[in-house]
């Protein structure tokens, strides 16, 4: 289930802990080692050595924060990310920590306690918003979740948590920990691609078919969805895999259990291209007509972006007419060129979740009315 670690190293500082006690409880045949964190500073620093190691060692604090985002004139969503893990086991090709995270070993916090008390802090910092939290940003929130049990840490405590929800984010099928809890407040999603990107550009995750029973079995078990089409990618033949994976996703799930559906095309800073071409010589994903937006990302140029967007968000709205959609990281003329307006900050986009929360969920989650939050 979690082949692909083959180490696990512990930070001596942090051997007594209950969450190390349950990673060597569910380890299998992993070995493990006690080590000091001056080892690991000299240790093999190739992300494919990395990502096959996990080391648990104590959180550096500051692990919740506002997401890292991008600059204006592209619209962010004013996500909240936890930092309870960082890196991940598999290996898309596309994938931004290969350039952001310095560190290439995968790093569970074994102090977890301390997360949830910035959460609270981060919470009562900012009494009158619904905040989302989510695990997702710079690690697969269940990539690892037989091995850390973490997910049932953070759905237990979001369960009593008012005005706010838990997303975690993945591309595996490991949800054998979420079944027997109480789903309230947390969402779990999927970021999906047609089958062929899978094969080719994200490997070791699981398949379309697997991510897609997985999230009927969390909606059967009451959990609230949310479904992530990034990147967005263009190739040959984009518009009958799209028009497909739309088809089987709405096959597998009901449209009135998602919570959101995100939209973002392909987009990485220059310096990721040099690291991909290195790592993954045969993927082809770069070879279309791209931008440096302002924000310094690189990205398909905008008519491109526009008719990808208009076409796979047609095909969502046939299906699913009252979901929540929206862009991560586009511009504003993106926005009124495929929906027809956009919003008028960062905060009018969050204040568009918590409306929409609160018009079509607000008898299971425990919420304010948005506009005596936001506007009282
Ligand atoms: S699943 Fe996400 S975090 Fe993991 S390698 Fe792929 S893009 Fe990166």
């Amino acid at each position: 289930m979690f082949t692909q670690i083959k180490e696990i190293l512990i930070d001596h500082e942090v051997g007594e802990t209950p969450l190390v006690a349950r990673v060597l409880k569910n380890r299998g045949k992993i070995p493990y080692e006690f080590v000091k964190s001056s080892k690991i500073q000299n240790a093999d620093s190739s992300l494919k050595h990395g990502k096959q190691l996990l080391w648990i060692t104590r959180t550096p604090g500051g692990s919740v924060k506002p997401c890292p985002a991008t600059n204006p004139p592209y619209l962010c969503c004013q996500y909240t990310t936890i930092h309870a893990m960082t890196q991940c086991p598999f290996d898309c090709t596309y994938c931004i920590l290969q350039d952001y995270l310095e560190n290439p070993l995968i790093t569970l916090y074994a102090d977890q306690e301390l997360i949830f008390q910035e959460i609270a802090t981060v919470q009562r910092g900012e009494p009158k918003r619904f905040f989302r939290f989510g695990t997702g940003e710079l690690a697969d929130s269940l990539a690892l979740d037989a091995l850390t049990g973490l997910s049932s840490d953070y759905i237990k405590f979001f369960n009593t948590r008012k005005n706010a929800l838990i997303e975690l984010k993945t591309k595996s099928a490991q949800i054998e920990n979420l079944t027997e809890l109480n789903p309230k407040h947390a969402v779990i999603s999927w970021s999906l691609n047609p089958l062929s990107i899978i094969k080719k550009e994200e490997r070791r995750a699981a398949s379309l078919q697997e991510r897609l029973q997985a999230a009927r079995r969390c909606q059967d078990a009451g959990y609230l969805l949310g479904f992530h089409f990034d990147p967005l990618l263009r190739f040959k033949e984009w518009e009958s895999a799209y028009c497909d994976l739309l088809h089987q996703l709405f096959d597998a799930v009901n449209p009135d259990r998602i919570a959101w559906i995100s939209l973002g095309s392909l987009r990485f800073p220059p310096a990721l291209k040099d690291v991909m071409v290195k790592r993954f010589p045969g993927s082809r994903i770069l070879y279309e007509e791209m931008i440096r937006g302002q924000d310094g990302k690189m990205r398909y140029i905008r008519p491109l972006r526009v008719e990808l967007y208009r076409k796979v968000s047609d095909w969502i709205r046939e299906y699913a007419p009252d979901v929540f959609l929206y862009f991560c990281m586009e511009s504003p003329a993106v926005w009124d060129a495929v929906f027809g307006g956009h919003p008028a900050s960062n905060a009018d986009l969050d204040f568009g979740f918590a409306q929409s929360i609160w018009e079509r969920f607000r008898d299971e989650v425990d919420m304010d009315s948005p506009e005596r939050m936001f506007y009282s």
